[in-house]
């Protein structure tokens, strides 16, 4: 019995675990090791890596490659089309093998927009948000705004998705940050 929903144009390879009411949309493939938690939406087109960890209540767009060394942890966006990788000088001709991948997690909240690009090997702290297209090659601060190539730190994003005002407040949800500072 399954209580997930896989559309069956996708594959879901042996030894993956989905939780509970995820959906996995068109032309998805899952691949073995994969762990995906419970409430997820995985759009078209999305891939799955070899022993990636999903947690809860990821979304993830349209065209979306979730590659071993990656893990997501509960409620990460995902946008359209942005790009993960593992490998900071690949070789066609010299394969390194999954034991060199770099790591790459993505802290809880966090959302990559559209057509961005994490460079592996780096975290992106809790409640991030990284702009449509920016390219971000370092680690990023929980409640960081990131933009640009390569993402520069522009400002805070409070839990909801607001940017901060001056005073480490968000006007959306009256939470404050004091603790934040400097960029
Ligand atoms: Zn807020």
């Amino acid at each position: 019995m399954t209580d997930y929903f896989v559309h069956e144009s996708s594959y879901i390879d042996d030894n993956v675990e989905i939780g509970e009411e995820t959906k996995i949309w068109h032309f998805s493939h899952i691949l073995s090791g994969a762990k995906i938690g419970a409430n997820c939406s995985l759009g078209q087109n999305v891939n799955v890596g070899n022993n990636v960890k999903i947690g809860d209540g990821c979304k993830i767009q349209n065209n979306v490659s979730i590659y071993e060394g990656v893990e997501l942890e509960n409620d990460v966006f995902c946008g359209p089309s942005m790009v993960f990788t593992n490998d900071l000088t690949p070789r066609a001709k010299y394969p390194k093998g999954r034991a060199k991948y770099q790591k790459t997690i993505v802290g809880r909240g966090a959302s990559i927009g559209a057509n961005a690009t994490i460079v592996c090997g780096h975290t992106v702290g809790k409640y991030a948000m990284i702009a449509a297209g920016a390219v971000a090659v370092t680690d990023v601060p929980d409640y960081g705004l990131m933009a640009g190539v390569p993402a520069k730190q522009i400002g805070w994003v409070c839990e909801c998705g607001a940017v901060l005002d001056i005073n480490l407040s968000c006007k959306n949800c009256d939470r404050d940050y004091p603790f934040l500072k400097g960029i």
